[in-house]
Order: C-alpha cells, then structure tokens, then sequence
C-alpha cells in the first residue's frame, strides 16, 4: 500500500516513547483527519514517527502507514515534568486560524459534488466564501445559539462554519486510539 497524506496538525510536539529504540509519536492539534474526519479539531497523537522531512513552509512526518503534514509551530516540551501531552498542547493551543478551517473543508470534500466543484468552498457573493454544507462533516464540534437568533436560539451550529443547524449536538468524540506500532 502506498502511504498517504493522512492528516495536518498545527501546534505539536514531538514525545519519546517509555521504551527509547521506539520512535517519538507526535502529538499536535489536528487541522484535518482524513482517515477519520470526525477526529478533526481535536488534539491527536501519531504512532511512532520514522522521519521528518522540512518542505518549503511545514514539515512532513513520516510514519509507517502515513504522512501528515506539520504546519506548526513545534513546541518544545517540558523537561523534567510529568505531563499529558494532550492537555499541554490544548493549552499552547493558537487562536484557531479562517485558513485552517479552508484547508479542512478543502480536504474532507466530495471530489463530485455539484454544490462546491469539490473544492468544499463556494463564493456566495464577490466577498464572501461559505463553507459547503454538502461536502461538511460537521467535524470540528457544535456551538450553542444564544441571543438573536430568533427560532434558532437554543439549538446547535456547526463549528467548521457551515451553516448546519441542529436540535442537540451528537456525541463528540475527543481521542485518536494509538495505532499500533
Ligand atoms: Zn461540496
Ligand atoms: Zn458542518
């Protein structure tokens, strides 16, 4: 099987293994997931990293099975500390970036949809782009309506931005179990 581009993770950080001939995971905010779309928006780990390779403005992690793109930043960690490397990089965590949120809905697209030409964006007018709610996996979370929205206050808006509008929010689903190595 050919390895693929499986993932783009913003802040992370790479984390040695208990056992030190294992190689370092990584654990980063996940931009997208392309094999598990429901994961996106969280803060996942990697199995074991073989290599990182720099490409013109991020890094490319290579691990047995796939490839995920680093756009960054790195963050160092903390020496001489326990920590959760989940919590710690939910806390270094940057403001969520309008580009990021592209990137997602470019990559979780239907490549034949009719709505967005698979591009999972479309201009809706010269200044504005949305956010295809075809091609959405709804993905990155729900937010609570409050205030002026009229019927709709109370009920749930889709993070990744949409459109979407729903009674109750699904579960969420917050951990990438490990692959194993
Ligand atoms: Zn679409
Ligand atoms: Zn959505």
């Amino acid at each position: 099987m050919e390895k693929q581009l499986n993932g783009i993770f913003r802040e992370w950080m790479r984390v040695e293994q208990a056992d030190e001939t294992a190689p370092p995971v990584i654990w980063g905010h996940c931009v997208v997931h392309l094999s598990h779309p429901e994961f996106s928006g969280n803060v996942l780990h990697t199995s074991g990293v073989l290599a990182i390779v720099q490409h013109a403005s991020f890094l490319v992690a290579e691990t047995r099975n796939h490839y995920y793109a680093l756009l960054g930043p790195e963050l160092e960690m903390p020496a001489g500390v326990e920590f959760d490397p989940m919590t710690y990089v939910t806390q270094q965590r940057g403001e969520p970036r309008r580009t990021d949120a592209w990137a997602s809905a470019a990559m979780n697209a239907d490549r034949n949809c009719a709505h967005c030409g698979g591009t999972g964006l479309y201009r809706y007018d010269e200044r504005h782009v949305a956010i295809c709610d075809r091609c959405c996996k709804h993905n990155q979370g729900w937010w609570q309506l409050e205030g002026a929205y009229g019927a709709d206050n109370g009920r749930w808006a889709c993070k990744a931005g949409c459109g979407t509008i729903v009674d109750a929010p699904p579960l969420e689903l917050n951990f990438l179990p490990r692959a194993l190595i």
